[in-house]
């Protein structure tokens, strides 16, 4: 559905509204200046495009980018830690990488125009959410290592507004400095914004009366429509869904204007690609498949192709906002978190939709994932809100069945439903962990 704008707000008009021609000529020749570039600069670049007999030369129209090799997410392993740098350590004033608790994390480095980039499109990022200098954000992204809390205080702090730079945690105080210092803006994950919706309610904080909020930008992990109408009632804001990505640049890499009808890449920055993620070929304009993105302008890091791994679709259309960098659908989930059960695929956020049609049910699920006789079982334990709950169990028994129903019809497998109390699922202070996969460990016989 199509929301009417709530605002015109555009930071750079010239360039966010250029025609499509000229748009295309900018990316072309950014592309060639980036694959010249990185033959001379990066010796990993030189020997990828060397065992894929490609040169420089021959790219010579914007479609030529399909011959370029791609780049996966091992490359960046392998080549920890600053081997696809195309500069200088020197030359290097940031960097950042992955949070994994396990192996090498994933490197990004950022020149001086790399931050100076990277600040311009978390502006315009702000801007497109209709947020000025007259703003209080309150960040509740991290701080540190991962590129969310960085990246939102820079963009914010370019537009003049005030950031403050709170970081995930401590809930209580979080909403007790919403409150006092009137904050206007919040900047985290959707199951943060969760997070600190239920504590509000906890402490007795009337957040409609008592809170200022009116905008919200969340990224960092995929949510569904329905999840995103639930928090906007919640904390009684607009919210704005972004897209980023720590190896590629980390916030700003797309974001929804105010018709919310997509996500506006970035793509004077970011070139996308739609892949089928079998085969590697391109697909038609409109058809779902893997994001590839090849990063213009980047210096230290720049990405040729790389495969993010997630999965959706591009939108040639014109934009009623003006603006004509092209947009993507809703992440439908990230080839990760895809799961194969029982042969059918099946996303997290399939299930989550269908669970936040409900108001007996609180928005907090987990999907486990286990083997039993050589077969798959999938089962969603989703919590109960307060009042479904104190129904007691008879209602919550014929719930569960019809629930079961529904879902079946949305998976097309058959799941085990566990309607569980209250507040018993584990919260997040930043991506929220949503599939347990004991397949390997559980085959039970
Ligand atoms: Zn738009």
């Amino acid at each position: 559905m199509v929301k009417m704008p709530s605002h015109t707000l555009i930071r750079d008009p010239k360039v966010e509204c250029m025609p499509i021609e000229e748009r295309r000529q900018l990316q072309f020749k950014r592309l060639k200046d980036l694959v010249e570039r990185v033959y001379i600069q990066s010796p990993f670049y030189r020997k990828h495009f060397i065992e894929h007999g490609v040169r420089p030369d021959d790219i010579k129209t914007l479609e030529d980018l399909r011959r370029l090799p791609f780049t996966v997410k091992d490359d960046l392993r392998e080549n920890y830690p600053f081997e696809l740098f195309s500069v200088p350590v020197k030359d290097v004033v940031r960097i950042h990488c992955s949070s994994g608790t396990t192996g090498k994390p994933v490197v990004s480095g950022y020149t001086h125009n790399d931050m100076e980039t990277w600040t311009e499109l978390m502006a315009r990022t702000f801007t497109l959410a209709g947020v000025t200098y007259r703003d209080v954000v309150h960040n509740a992204f991290g701080y540190g290592l991962f590129t969310g809390g960085l990246g939102h205080d820079m963009g914010a702090r370019k537009i003049g507004a005030a950031v403050v730079p709170m970081s995930g945690g401590v809930n209580n105080r979080q909403i007790m400095l919403m409150e006092d210092f009137g904050a206007t803006v919040l900047t985290c994950t959707p199951s943060y914004a969760l997070v600190l919706a239920e504590t509000a309610a906890k402490m007795g904080v009337d957040i409609k009366s008592r809170l200022k909020l009116r905008v919200a930008l969340f990224g960092a992990e995929p949510s569904t429509e329905e999840m995103r109408e639930h928090i906007e009632e919640k904390l009684h804001l607009e919210a704005y869904e972004t897209f980023g990505m720590g190896e590629i640049m980390g916030p700003g890499i797309s974001v929804e204007c105010a018709y919310h009808n997509g996500m506006h890449m970035q793509d004077d920055h970011f070139l996308p690609e739609i892949i089928d993620p079998d085969t590697g070929e391109p697909l038609p304009p409109g058809e779902q498949g893997e994001l590839v993105i090849t990063t213009l302008t980047k210096e230290a890091m720049p990405l040729i192709r790389y495969r993010t791994r997630d999965i959706t679709r591009l939108n040639t259309e014109p934009c009623p906002c003006g603006r004509t960098a092209i947009r993507h659908f809703k992440l439908a989930g990230r080839t990760d978190d895809m799961m194969v059960i029982k042969g059918v695929n099946v996303f997290p956020s399939q299930v989550e939709a269908v669970l936040l049609r409900h108001s007996e049910l609180a928005p907090q699920y987990v999907l486990v994932v286990e083997r039993v006789n050589n077969l798959d079982r999938l089962e969603i334990q989703v919590e109960a809100s307060d009042e479904f709950y104190n129904q007691g169990r008879d209602n919550i028994e014929q719930f569960t069945k019809k629930l079961h129903h529904e879902m079946q019809q949305m998976l097309y497998i058959s799941s085990k439903i566990t309607i569980v109390p209250p507040r018993a699922i584990q919260r997040s202070e930043g991506k929220a962990k949503r599939v347990i996969d004991r397949r390997k460990e559980t085959n039970q016989i």
